[in-house]
Protein backbone atom coordinates (compact mmCIF):
# COMPACT_ATOMS: atom_id res chain seq x y z
CA UNK A 1 0.00 0.00 0.00
CA UNK A 2 2.51 2.80 1.15
CA UNK A 3 5.35 3.68 -0.65
CA UNK A 4 8.52 2.32 1.45
CA UNK A 5 11.08 4.67 1.79
CA UNK A 6 13.43 2.11 0.53
CA UNK A 7 11.84 1.22 -2.50
CA UNK A 8 11.61 4.86 -3.24
CA UNK A 9 15.28 5.27 -2.43
CA UNK A 10 15.96 2.35 -4.87
CA UNK A 11 14.07 3.60 -7.69
CA UNK A 12 16.04 7.10 -7.55
CA UNK A 13 19.62 5.26 -6.93
CA UNK A 14 18.82 2.78 -9.80
CA UNK A 15 17.53 5.47 -12.06
CA UNK A 16 21.03 7.46 -11.28
CA UNK A 17 22.30 5.09 -12.21
CA UNK A 18 20.88 3.57 -15.29
CA UNK A 19 21.34 7.31 -16.54
CA UNK A 20 24.73 7.18 -15.94
CA UNK A 21 25.29 3.98 -18.17
CA UNK A 22 23.01 5.65 -20.96
CA UNK A 23 25.42 8.43 -20.79
CA UNK A 24 28.35 6.68 -21.66
CA UNK A 25 26.72 4.33 -24.13
CA UNK A 26 25.95 7.88 -26.02
CA UNK A 27 29.98 7.99 -26.54
CA UNK A 28 31.03 4.46 -26.82
CA UNK A 29 28.89 1.28 -27.04
CA UNK A 30 28.26 -0.11 -23.31
CA UNK A 31 29.18 -3.66 -23.39
CA UNK A 32 27.06 -5.39 -20.60
CA UNK A 33 28.09 -5.19 -17.06
CA UNK A 34 30.27 -8.69 -16.72
CA UNK A 35 27.64 -10.86 -14.72
CA UNK A 36 29.36 -11.36 -11.53
CA UNK A 37 28.98 -15.14 -10.50
CA UNK A 38 26.01 -16.30 -8.43
CA UNK A 39 27.20 -17.31 -5.55
CA UNK A 40 29.23 -13.76 -5.60
CA UNK A 41 25.59 -12.39 -5.71
CA UNK A 42 24.22 -14.36 -3.45
CA UNK A 43 27.47 -14.35 -0.69
CA UNK A 44 27.10 -10.22 -0.81
CA UNK A 45 23.35 -10.02 -0.86
CA UNK A 46 23.27 -12.53 2.57
CA UNK A 47 25.78 -9.59 3.85
CA UNK A 48 24.08 -7.07 2.93
CA UNK A 49 20.32 -8.59 4.57
CA UNK A 50 22.62 -9.13 7.79
CA UNK A 51 23.55 -5.42 8.01
CA UNK A 52 20.22 -4.02 7.06
CA UNK A 53 18.19 -6.53 8.93
CA UNK A 54 15.68 -3.88 10.56
CA UNK A 55 14.96 -2.82 6.71
CA UNK A 56 13.98 -6.65 6.17
CA UNK A 57 12.22 -7.10 9.67
CA UNK A 58 15.36 -9.54 10.20
CA UNK A 59 15.07 -10.87 13.63
CA UNK A 60 16.07 -13.17 16.58
CA UNK A 61 15.68 -16.42 15.17
CA UNK A 62 15.30 -16.19 11.57
CA UNK A 63 17.35 -17.27 8.66
CA UNK A 64 17.32 -16.72 4.62
CA UNK A 65 17.78 -18.16 1.72
CA UNK A 66 18.39 -17.25 -1.53
CA UNK A 67 16.25 -18.33 -4.11
CA UNK A 68 16.47 -16.67 -7.65
CA UNK A 69 19.29 -14.25 -8.95
CA UNK A 70 17.97 -11.41 -11.72
CA UNK A 71 20.92 -9.41 -13.11
CA UNK A 72 20.37 -6.36 -14.78
CA UNK A 73 22.19 -5.02 -18.02
CA UNK A 74 24.16 -2.13 -15.48
CA UNK A 75 25.13 -4.53 -13.28
CA UNK A 76 22.13 -4.15 -10.43
CA UNK A 77 21.62 -7.49 -9.05
CA UNK A 78 18.29 -8.18 -7.47
CA UNK A 79 18.41 -11.65 -5.25
CA UNK A 80 14.78 -13.09 -4.40
CA UNK A 81 15.18 -14.46 -0.75
CA UNK A 82 13.37 -17.50 1.14
CA UNK A 83 12.63 -16.77 5.21
CA UNK A 84 12.85 -19.51 7.82
CA UNK A 85 11.78 -18.46 11.78
CA UNK A 86 13.43 -21.10 13.89
CA UNK A 87 13.48 -23.43 11.26
CA UNK A 88 9.91 -22.98 9.73
CA UNK A 89 8.87 -21.75 6.92
CA UNK A 90 7.99 -17.77 6.99
CA UNK A 91 4.92 -17.84 4.49
CA UNK A 92 4.78 -14.23 2.75
CA UNK A 93 8.21 -13.79 4.20
CA UNK A 94 9.88 -13.26 0.64
CA UNK A 95 11.58 -10.45 -0.41
CA UNK A 96 13.78 -9.24 -2.92
CA UNK A 97 17.39 -7.23 -2.24
CA UNK A 98 18.19 -4.86 -4.96
CA UNK A 99 22.06 -4.05 -4.45
CA UNK A 100 24.22 -1.81 -7.55
CA UNK A 101 26.99 -3.40 -9.59
CA UNK A 102 29.73 -2.59 -6.45
CA UNK A 103 27.19 -4.31 -4.16
CA UNK A 104 25.89 -1.72 -2.57
CA UNK A 105 22.30 -1.37 -0.90
CA UNK A 106 19.31 -0.04 -2.76
CA UNK A 107 16.91 -1.29 -1.12
CA UNK A 108 14.00 -4.02 -0.72
CA UNK A 109 10.76 -4.60 -2.06
CA UNK A 110 8.78 -7.08 0.17
CA UNK A 111 5.05 -7.70 1.98
CA UNK A 112 6.07 -8.63 5.34
CA UNK A 113 4.94 -5.69 7.63
CA UNK A 114 6.27 -7.06 11.42
CA UNK A 115 8.65 -9.26 12.34
CA UNK A 116 7.61 -12.39 12.90
CA UNK A 117 7.83 -14.13 16.72
CA UNK A 118 5.38 -16.89 17.57
CA UNK A 119 5.52 -19.67 19.79
CA UNK A 120 6.64 -23.15 17.76
CA UNK A 121 4.78 -25.29 19.98
CA UNK A 122 1.43 -26.08 18.35
CA UNK A 123 -1.87 -26.33 20.36
CA UNK A 124 -3.80 -27.91 17.27
CA UNK A 125 -2.22 -31.61 16.95
CA UNK A 126 -1.56 -32.35 13.50
CA UNK A 127 -4.33 -34.55 12.41
CA UNK A 128 -7.16 -32.11 13.86
CA UNK A 129 -5.45 -29.54 11.93
CA UNK A 130 -6.04 -32.02 8.46
CA UNK A 131 -9.29 -32.68 9.76
CA UNK A 132 -10.40 -28.75 9.63
CA UNK A 133 -8.35 -28.05 5.78
CA UNK A 134 -10.48 -31.02 4.52
CA UNK A 135 -13.69 -29.86 6.05
CA UNK A 136 -13.29 -26.33 4.93
CA UNK A 137 -12.33 -27.25 1.00
CA UNK A 138 -14.60 -30.02 0.55
CA UNK A 139 -10.92 -32.09 -0.57
CA UNK A 140 -9.01 -35.15 0.69
CA UNK A 141 -6.29 -34.04 3.14
CA UNK A 142 -2.56 -35.74 2.38
CA UNK A 143 0.69 -36.70 3.82
CA UNK A 144 1.75 -34.87 7.32
CA UNK A 145 0.72 -31.58 7.66
CA UNK A 146 3.98 -29.28 8.43
CA UNK A 147 4.69 -26.31 11.04
CA UNK A 148 4.46 -22.91 9.09
CA UNK A 149 4.80 -19.40 10.21
CA UNK A 150 1.74 -17.59 8.40
CA UNK A 151 2.36 -14.26 7.45
CA UNK A 152 0.51 -13.47 4.83
CA UNK A 153 -2.68 -12.27 6.71
CA UNK A 154 -2.42 -9.97 8.99
CA UNK A 155 -0.10 -10.49 12.49
CA UNK A 156 2.07 -13.62 11.72
CA UNK A 157 1.00 -16.82 13.64
CA UNK A 158 2.13 -20.51 14.14
CA UNK A 159 0.34 -22.81 11.32
CA UNK A 160 -0.06 -25.97 10.14
CA UNK A 161 0.27 -26.55 6.20
CA UNK A 162 -1.90 -29.02 4.85
CA UNK A 163 -2.11 -30.43 1.23
CA UNK A 164 -5.34 -31.03 -0.05
CA UNK A 165 -6.76 -32.70 -3.38
CA UNK A 166 -9.91 -32.69 -5.12
CA UNK A 167 -11.39 -31.44 -8.11
CA UNK A 168 -12.45 -28.52 -9.01
CA UNK A 169 -15.90 -27.82 -11.56
CA UNK A 170 -15.78 -29.21 -14.86
CA UNK A 171 -12.99 -31.78 -14.13
CA UNK A 172 -9.80 -29.89 -13.75
CA UNK A 173 -8.11 -31.01 -10.46
CA UNK A 174 -7.15 -29.74 -7.60
CA UNK A 175 -4.21 -29.36 -4.85
CA UNK A 176 -4.55 -26.62 -2.41
CA UNK A 177 -2.14 -25.96 0.45
CA UNK A 178 -4.30 -24.53 3.51
CA UNK A 179 -3.00 -23.19 6.15
CA UNK A 180 -4.96 -23.72 9.77
CA UNK A 181 -3.78 -21.80 12.90
CA UNK A 182 -1.85 -24.12 15.17
CA UNK A 183 -3.80 -22.63 18.31
CA UNK A 184 -7.59 -23.02 17.54
CA UNK A 185 -7.78 -24.60 13.80
CA UNK A 186 -8.96 -21.55 11.73
CA UNK A 187 -8.39 -21.89 8.29
CA UNK A 188 -6.09 -18.67 7.10
CA UNK A 189 -5.12 -19.27 3.69
CA UNK A 190 -6.33 -22.11 1.17
CA UNK A 191 -3.73 -21.45 -2.23
CA UNK A 192 -4.99 -23.05 -5.01
CA UNK A 193 -2.07 -25.16 -6.83
CA UNK A 194 -3.01 -25.94 -10.04
CA UNK A 195 -3.54 -22.69 -12.43
CA UNK A 196 -5.79 -22.86 -15.14
CA UNK A 197 -6.37 -20.68 -18.44
CA UNK A 198 -10.26 -20.13 -17.63
CA UNK A 199 -12.12 -20.16 -14.21
CA UNK A 200 -13.22 -23.79 -14.01
CA UNK A 201 -16.43 -24.38 -15.52
CA UNK A 202 -19.04 -27.30 -16.32
CA UNK A 203 -18.20 -30.33 -18.41
CA UNK A 204 -17.47 -34.09 -18.19
CA UNK A 205 -14.30 -35.86 -18.10
CA UNK A 206 -12.54 -39.21 -18.34
CA UNK A 207 -8.33 -41.49 -16.90
CA UNK A 208 -4.48 -41.91 -16.75
CA UNK A 209 -1.08 -41.85 -18.15
CA UNK A 210 2.59 -42.94 -17.98
CA UNK A 211 6.18 -41.93 -18.39
CA UNK A 212 8.97 -39.73 -20.07
CA UNK A 213 10.94 -38.46 -22.49
CA UNK A 214 13.46 -39.68 -24.29
CA UNK A 215 16.99 -37.76 -25.29
CA UNK A 216 18.34 -38.59 -28.90
CA UNK A 217 19.72 -36.63 -32.00
CA UNK A 218 17.36 -33.57 -33.51
CA UNK A 219 15.81 -33.72 -36.36
CA UNK A 220 13.54 -31.35 -37.75
CA UNK A 221 9.65 -32.27 -39.15
CA UNK A 222 6.74 -30.07 -39.88
CA UNK A 223 3.46 -30.49 -38.76
CA UNK A 224 0.15 -29.20 -39.67
CA UNK A 225 -1.63 -27.53 -36.64
CA UNK A 226 -5.32 -26.58 -35.76
CA UNK A 227 -4.51 -22.77 -35.71
CA UNK A 228 -1.22 -21.92 -37.35
CA UNK A 229 -1.17 -23.38 -40.28
CA UNK A 230 1.91 -25.85 -40.94
CA UNK A 231 4.68 -25.62 -38.71
CA UNK A 232 8.54 -26.42 -38.45
CA UNK A 233 9.04 -28.97 -35.48
CA UNK A 234 12.28 -30.26 -33.99
CA UNK A 235 11.77 -33.79 -33.24
CA UNK A 236 13.50 -37.16 -32.10
CA UNK A 237 14.75 -40.27 -34.39
CA UNK A 238 13.78 -43.54 -32.60
CA UNK A 239 13.72 -46.34 -33.97
CA UNK A 240 12.37 -46.42 -37.32
CA UNK A 241 10.27 -43.32 -36.48
CA UNK A 242 10.62 -39.87 -34.52
CA UNK A 243 9.04 -38.24 -31.10
CA UNK A 244 7.33 -35.42 -30.49
CA UNK A 245 10.56 -34.30 -28.23
CA UNK A 246 12.69 -31.23 -28.90
CA UNK A 247 16.47 -31.29 -27.92
CA UNK A 248 16.89 -27.84 -29.09
CA UNK A 249 14.66 -26.48 -26.27
CA UNK A 250 15.34 -28.51 -23.29
CA UNK A 251 13.48 -31.87 -24.86
CA UNK A 252 10.35 -30.82 -24.64
CA UNK A 253 7.92 -32.78 -25.42
CA UNK A 254 4.18 -33.18 -26.12
CA UNK A 255 2.50 -37.02 -24.93
CA UNK A 256 -1.23 -37.70 -25.90
CA UNK A 257 -3.29 -38.66 -22.74
CA UNK A 258 -6.07 -40.09 -25.16
CA UNK A 259 -9.01 -38.97 -22.89
CA UNK A 260 -7.02 -40.15 -19.76
CA UNK A 261 -6.45 -37.56 -16.50
CA UNK A 262 -2.91 -38.16 -16.19
CA UNK A 263 0.07 -36.00 -16.13
CA UNK A 264 2.30 -38.00 -18.13
CA UNK A 265 3.18 -40.19 -20.74
CA UNK A 266 5.50 -41.16 -23.59
CA UNK A 267 6.55 -38.67 -26.15
CA UNK A 268 3.96 -38.93 -28.92
CA UNK A 269 5.18 -41.01 -32.32
CA UNK A 270 5.40 -40.84 -35.71
CA UNK A 271 6.31 -42.54 -38.60
CA UNK A 272 7.79 -40.04 -41.44
CA UNK A 273 8.00 -37.03 -39.05
CA UNK A 274 5.29 -35.14 -41.34
CA UNK A 275 2.85 -34.73 -37.75
CA UNK A 276 -0.66 -34.32 -37.78
CA UNK A 277 -3.50 -33.15 -40.45
CA UNK A 278 -4.36 -29.81 -39.53
CA UNK A 279 -8.14 -31.32 -38.18
CA UNK A 280 -9.13 -32.87 -35.06
CA UNK A 281 -9.45 -36.34 -37.21
CA UNK A 282 -5.83 -36.90 -36.75
CA UNK A 283 -4.92 -36.25 -32.90
CA UNK A 284 -1.49 -35.21 -33.83
CA UNK A 285 -2.64 -32.56 -34.89
CA UNK A 286 -3.51 -30.81 -31.40
CA UNK A 287 0.03 -32.02 -30.21
CA UNK A 288 1.09 -30.16 -33.21
CA UNK A 289 -0.36 -26.83 -31.69
CA UNK A 290 1.18 -27.85 -28.16
CA UNK A 291 4.05 -28.20 -29.11
CA UNK A 292 4.03 -25.40 -31.58
CA UNK A 293 3.36 -23.23 -29.03
CA UNK A 294 6.11 -24.80 -26.14
CA UNK A 295 8.25 -23.80 -29.24
CA UNK A 296 7.04 -20.13 -29.72
CA UNK A 297 7.18 -19.70 -25.35
CA UNK A 298 10.61 -21.15 -25.12
CA UNK A 299 11.95 -18.52 -28.23
CA UNK A 300 9.90 -15.72 -26.46
CA UNK A 301 11.53 -16.10 -23.36
CA UNK A 302 14.58 -16.68 -24.62
CA UNK A 303 14.96 -13.90 -27.43
CA UNK A 304 13.22 -10.86 -25.79
CA UNK A 305 14.48 -11.66 -21.75
CA UNK A 306 17.11 -13.90 -22.02
CA UNK A 307 15.39 -16.50 -19.96
CA UNK A 308 16.15 -19.83 -21.13
CA UNK A 309 13.40 -22.27 -20.19
CA UNK A 310 10.68 -21.66 -17.50
CA UNK A 311 13.22 -22.20 -14.67
CA UNK A 312 15.91 -20.27 -16.46
CA UNK A 313 17.98 -23.18 -16.44
CA UNK A 314 17.15 -25.00 -20.25
CA UNK A 315 15.21 -27.42 -18.52
CA UNK A 316 12.23 -28.20 -20.98
CA UNK A 317 8.44 -28.81 -19.55
CA UNK A 318 5.80 -30.90 -21.03
CA UNK A 319 2.52 -30.89 -22.68
CA UNK A 320 -0.56 -33.17 -22.22
CA UNK A 321 -3.07 -33.28 -24.80
CA UNK A 322 -6.75 -34.88 -24.96
CA UNK A 323 -7.05 -34.34 -21.49
CA UNK A 324 -10.24 -36.35 -20.21
CA UNK A 325 -12.95 -35.71 -22.40
CA UNK A 326 -15.26 -32.41 -23.42
CA UNK A 327 -12.77 -31.20 -20.82
CA UNK A 328 -12.92 -26.90 -21.60
CA UNK A 329 -10.31 -25.63 -20.09
CA UNK A 330 -6.16 -26.06 -20.07
CA UNK A 331 -3.36 -25.76 -16.70
CA UNK A 332 -0.31 -25.18 -15.09
CA UNK A 333 0.80 -27.83 -12.68
CA UNK A 334 4.11 -26.93 -11.12
CA UNK A 335 4.57 -30.94 -9.43
CA UNK A 336 4.72 -32.28 -12.88
CA UNK A 337 5.94 -28.98 -14.46
CA UNK A 338 3.56 -29.38 -17.18
CA UNK A 339 0.43 -27.72 -19.11
CA UNK A 340 -1.79 -30.26 -19.92
CA UNK A 341 -4.82 -29.03 -22.47
CA UNK A 342 -8.76 -30.03 -23.20
CA UNK A 343 -10.06 -30.85 -26.14
CA UNK A 344 -12.99 -28.20 -25.78
CA UNK A 345 -16.40 -29.51 -25.74
CA UNK A 346 -17.38 -28.28 -29.34
CA UNK A 347 -19.85 -26.39 -29.11
CA UNK A 348 -18.10 -23.82 -26.46
CA UNK A 349 -14.40 -24.58 -27.57
CA UNK A 350 -12.43 -26.17 -29.66
CA UNK A 351 -9.15 -28.03 -28.21
CA UNK A 352 -7.58 -25.46 -26.15
CA UNK A 353 -4.36 -25.50 -27.77
CA UNK A 354 -3.84 -21.87 -29.56
CA UNK A 355 -0.73 -20.03 -28.77
CA UNK A 356 -1.74 -17.66 -26.84
CA UNK A 357 -3.58 -20.56 -24.46
CA UNK A 358 0.34 -22.13 -24.29
CA UNK A 359 2.21 -19.18 -23.51
CA UNK A 360 -0.51 -18.15 -21.08
CA UNK A 361 0.21 -22.04 -19.24
CA UNK A 362 3.86 -21.84 -19.64
CA UNK A 363 3.91 -18.53 -18.48
CA UNK A 364 2.37 -19.77 -15.20
CA UNK A 365 5.70 -21.73 -14.82
CA UNK A 366 7.92 -18.30 -15.03
CA UNK A 367 5.66 -17.09 -12.52
CA UNK A 368 5.72 -20.17 -9.82
CA UNK A 369 9.82 -19.87 -9.83
CA UNK A 370 10.13 -15.76 -9.80
CA UNK A 371 7.92 -14.11 -8.15
CA UNK A 372 5.62 -17.01 -6.98
CA UNK A 373 2.45 -15.17 -7.08
CA UNK A 374 -0.51 -16.91 -4.97
CA UNK A 375 -3.65 -17.71 -6.84
CA UNK A 376 -6.33 -15.96 -4.42
CA UNK A 377 -7.50 -12.69 -3.97
CA UNK A 378 -4.99 -9.55 -5.70
CA UNK A 379 -1.99 -11.58 -5.88
CA UNK A 380 -3.81 -14.40 -7.97
CA UNK A 381 -5.22 -11.80 -10.21
CA UNK A 382 -1.75 -10.23 -10.94
CA UNK A 383 -0.31 -14.24 -11.37
CA UNK A 384 -3.42 -14.29 -14.21
CA UNK A 385 -2.58 -11.13 -15.73
CA UNK A 386 0.87 -11.87 -16.21
CA UNK A 387 0.19 -15.22 -18.37
CA UNK A 388 -2.37 -13.33 -20.45
CA UNK A 389 -0.14 -10.43 -20.78
CA UNK A 390 3.01 -13.01 -22.15
CA UNK A 391 0.43 -15.29 -23.74
CA UNK A 392 -0.50 -12.26 -26.05
CA UNK A 393 3.31 -11.38 -26.28
CA UNK A 394 4.50 -14.65 -27.46
CA UNK A 395 1.67 -14.93 -29.77
CA UNK A 396 2.49 -11.48 -31.29
CA UNK A 397 6.61 -12.38 -31.53
CA UNK A 398 5.53 -15.30 -33.30
CA UNK A 399 3.95 -13.24 -36.38
CA UNK A 400 2.09 -16.79 -37.67
CA UNK A 401 -0.17 -15.01 -40.47
CA UNK A 402 -2.94 -17.43 -39.35
CA UNK A 403 -3.35 -16.58 -35.54
CA UNK A 404 -1.93 -12.70 -35.70
CA UNK A 405 -1.01 -11.06 -32.70
CA UNK A 406 -3.42 -9.63 -30.78
CA UNK A 407 -4.66 -8.24 -27.82
CA UNK A 408 -7.70 -11.16 -27.41
CA UNK A 409 -6.98 -14.21 -25.13
CA UNK A 410 -8.50 -17.22 -26.57
CA UNK A 411 -9.99 -15.68 -29.97
CA UNK A 412 -8.83 -19.30 -31.43
CA UNK A 413 -10.80 -21.75 -29.64
CA UNK A 414 -13.80 -20.23 -29.42
CA UNK A 415 -16.78 -22.05 -31.49
CA UNK A 416 -19.16 -19.35 -30.74
CA UNK A 417 -16.73 -16.70 -31.87
CA UNK A 418 -15.35 -13.33 -29.86
CA UNK A 419 -13.05 -14.23 -27.16
CA UNK A 420 -12.42 -15.36 -24.03
CA UNK A 421 -10.97 -12.41 -22.51
CA UNK A 422 -10.36 -8.61 -24.07
CA UNK A 423 -7.49 -6.74 -22.79
CA UNK A 424 -8.43 -3.11 -23.91
CA UNK A 425 -11.76 -3.36 -22.69
CA UNK A 426 -11.75 -6.77 -20.06
CA UNK A 427 -15.40 -6.05 -18.97
CA UNK A 428 -16.38 -7.29 -22.41
CA UNK A 429 -16.23 -10.70 -20.96
CA UNK A 430 -19.37 -9.67 -18.94
CA UNK A 431 -17.23 -10.52 -15.77
CA UNK A 432 -13.96 -9.61 -16.02
CA UNK A 433 -12.53 -5.93 -13.91
CA UNK A 434 -11.30 -2.85 -16.03
CA UNK A 435 -10.86 -0.87 -13.33
CA UNK A 436 -9.62 -1.51 -9.98
CA UNK A 437 -11.86 -1.30 -7.11
CA UNK A 438 -11.96 -2.64 -3.36
CA UNK A 439 -14.39 -5.62 -4.61
CA UNK A 440 -10.36 -6.74 -6.72
CA UNK A 441 -9.45 -9.16 -3.95
CA UNK A 442 -13.13 -10.86 -3.85
CA UNK A 443 -13.48 -11.59 -7.47
CA UNK A 444 -12.04 -15.49 -9.37
CA UNK A 445 -8.72 -14.52 -10.56
CA UNK A 446 -9.61 -14.95 -13.91
CA UNK A 447 -12.10 -11.93 -13.66
CA UNK A 448 -9.67 -9.54 -11.01
CA UNK A 449 -6.87 -10.10 -14.02
CA UNK A 450 -8.89 -7.69 -15.82
CA UNK A 451 -7.43 -4.88 -14.52
CA UNK A 452 -3.90 -5.44 -14.96
CA UNK A 453 -4.19 -6.54 -18.43
CA UNK A 454 -6.79 -3.40 -19.39
CA UNK A 455 -2.97 -1.43 -17.88
CA UNK A 456 -0.81 -3.50 -19.80
CA UNK A 457 -3.38 -3.09 -23.13
CA UNK A 458 -3.03 0.89 -21.97
CA UNK A 459 0.37 1.17 -21.21
CA UNK A 460 1.20 -0.75 -24.69
CA UNK A 461 -1.26 1.23 -27.37
CA UNK A 462 -2.69 3.89 -25.19
CA UNK A 463 -6.38 4.53 -25.01
CA UNK A 464 -9.54 5.45 -27.58
CA UNK A 465 -9.96 3.48 -30.98
CA UNK A 466 -7.07 1.64 -32.66
CA UNK A 467 -7.02 -1.13 -35.43
CA UNK A 468 -3.96 -3.85 -34.95
CA UNK A 469 -3.33 -6.71 -37.35
CA UNK A 470 -6.89 -6.07 -38.69
CA UNK A 471 -8.66 -6.33 -34.69
CA UNK A 472 -10.27 -2.94 -33.78
CA UNK A 473 -10.13 -2.00 -29.79
CA UNK A 474 -11.65 0.76 -28.22
CA UNK A 475 -9.47 1.30 -24.82
CA UNK A 476 -11.47 3.29 -22.08
CA UNK A 477 -10.17 4.70 -18.70
CA UNK A 478 -11.69 4.54 -15.28
CA UNK A 479 -10.68 8.64 -14.72
CA UNK A 480 -11.28 9.28 -18.28
CA UNK A 481 -7.87 10.52 -19.04
CA UNK A 482 -6.08 9.97 -22.21
CA UNK A 483 -3.24 7.60 -22.03
CA UNK A 484 -0.48 7.35 -24.76
CA UNK A 485 0.96 3.78 -24.93
CA UNK A 486 4.76 3.52 -24.62
CA UNK A 487 4.66 0.41 -27.69
CA UNK A 488 4.60 -3.02 -26.53
CA UNK A 489 8.47 -4.03 -26.55
CA UNK A 490 8.80 -1.88 -23.81
CA UNK A 491 5.68 -2.80 -21.85
CA UNK A 492 6.73 -6.29 -21.91
CA UNK A 493 10.20 -5.64 -20.50
CA UNK A 494 8.69 -3.75 -17.98
CA UNK A 495 6.32 -6.34 -17.01
CA UNK A 496 8.81 -8.89 -17.32
CA UNK A 497 11.36 -7.16 -15.00
CA UNK A 498 8.50 -6.42 -11.85
CA UNK A 499 7.84 -9.92 -11.93
CA UNK A 500 11.13 -11.02 -11.83
CA UNK A 501 12.94 -8.64 -10.18
CA UNK A 502 10.20 -6.81 -7.79
CA UNK A 503 6.89 -8.52 -6.55
CA UNK A 504 6.67 -11.00 -3.86
CA UNK A 505 4.01 -13.86 -3.27
CA UNK A 506 1.28 -12.04 -2.31
CA UNK A 507 2.06 -8.69 -3.58
CA UNK A 508 -1.26 -6.48 -4.29
CA UNK A 509 -2.60 -4.30 -6.90
CA UNK A 510 -1.29 -0.98 -4.81
CA UNK A 511 1.99 -2.79 -4.69
CA UNK A 512 2.38 -3.79 -8.27
CA UNK A 513 2.02 0.05 -9.33
CA UNK A 514 5.48 0.83 -7.03
CA UNK A 515 7.09 -2.04 -8.03
CA UNK A 516 6.53 -2.31 -11.88
CA UNK A 517 7.49 1.77 -11.41
CA UNK A 518 10.96 0.47 -9.89
CA UNK A 519 11.04 -2.00 -13.09
CA UNK A 520 10.66 0.81 -15.40
CA UNK A 521 13.44 2.74 -13.24
CA UNK A 522 15.43 -0.29 -13.46
CA UNK A 523 15.28 -0.55 -17.41
CA UNK A 524 14.89 3.32 -18.41
CA UNK A 525 15.45 5.46 -15.53
CA UNK A 526 12.59 7.32 -13.57
CA UNK A 527 12.59 10.39 -15.63
CA UNK A 528 12.12 8.31 -18.88
CA UNK A 529 8.66 8.47 -20.71
CA UNK A 530 8.58 4.92 -19.67
CA UNK A 531 8.25 5.57 -16.23
CA UNK A 532 5.81 8.16 -17.03
CA UNK A 533 3.76 5.85 -18.98
CA UNK A 534 3.87 3.09 -16.22
CA UNK A 535 2.22 6.03 -13.93
CA UNK A 536 -0.56 7.42 -16.26
CA UNK A 537 -1.50 3.19 -17.33
CA UNK A 538 -1.88 2.64 -13.45
CA UNK A 539 -3.70 5.73 -12.81
CA UNK A 540 -6.24 5.26 -15.87
CA UNK A 541 -7.07 1.48 -14.20
CA UNK A 542 -7.64 3.25 -10.76
CA UNK A 543 -4.71 2.00 -9.23
CA UNK A 544 -2.83 4.56 -7.33
ZN1 LIG B 1 -4.20 -19.11 -15.91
Amino acid sequence: MRRRAGAVAAALLTSALTAMVQQASAATPTPPASPQPRSTVVNRALSAVAAHAGAVHGGAGQAFKAVDVQADHSGTTHTRMARTYKNLPVLGGDFVVHQDAKGTWLGVDQTLRQTPSVTTTPTVSAASAAKAAAKATHETAHGTPKLVVEARKGTPRLAWQVETTGKQTGGTPSRKAVTVDAANATVLVAAEQIWTFLTPRNARSGQTGGHAGTIGPKVTGDGQSLYSGTVPLETTAAGSGYELSDPTRGNTYTTDLNGGTGSDGPPMTDADNHWGDGTNNDPATAGVDAQYGTNQTWDYYKNVHGRTGIGNDGVGSHNNVHYGSDYDNAFWDDSCFCMTYGDGDGSLFSPLVSLDVAGHEMSHGVTSRTAGLVYAGESGGLNEATSDIFGTSVEFNAGNANDVGDYLIGEEISVQGGALRYMDQPSKDGSSLDCWSAIAGGVDVHYSSGIANHFFYLLSEGSGAKTINGVSYDSPTCDGSTVAGIGRADAEKIWYQALTAHFTAITQYADARVRSLEAAADLFGSGSAQYQGVAAAWSAVNVH
